[in-house]
């Protein structure tokens, strides 16, 4: 069911403790923790610890969490004095999404071209 933890979802597991994960920022209702493989000296994940499976879900059935994911996204570009960043949601496999929990990508300390190249 949307919101419950999902026993194989990685993400839900980073949340329960089991996988570990370089944690900066934490709230009631959401996690921030560095991508595993950054593409960008800056590459932080900020995810609701409710599961929902990606934006679209998210934003559907928990906009005031979708919300809380936004505000952290802004908190941890100030955490790590990022000027200018990019905030992105992959959703769905032919827009990159490979981990099926929602999650915003915040990226920065490099120039970011746009669209990507
Ligand atoms: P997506 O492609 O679904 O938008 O993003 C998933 C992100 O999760 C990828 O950028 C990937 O590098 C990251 N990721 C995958 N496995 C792990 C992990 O075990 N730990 C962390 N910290 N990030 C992960
Ligand atoms: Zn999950």
């Amino acid at each position: 069911m949307a919101g419950e933890p999902q026993e194989d979802c990685l993400f839900c597991n980073i949340i329960a403790g089991k996988i570990p994960a370089d944690v900066v920022r934490e709230t009631d209702t959401t996690l921030a923790f560095r991508d595993i493989n950054p593409q960008a000296p800056t590459h932080i994940l900020v995810i609701p610890k409710a599961h929902y499976k990606n934006a679209a879900e998210l934003a559907a059935e928990a906009p005031q969490l979708a919300a809380d994911v936004l505000a952290e996204t802004r908190g941890v570009a100030e955490g790590e004095s990022l000027e200018s960043y990019r905030t992105v949601f992959n959703t769905g496999t032919g827009a990159g999404q490979t981990v099926w929990h929602a999650h915003a990508h915040v990226l920065g300390g490099r120039g970011l071209n746009w669209p990507p190249g």
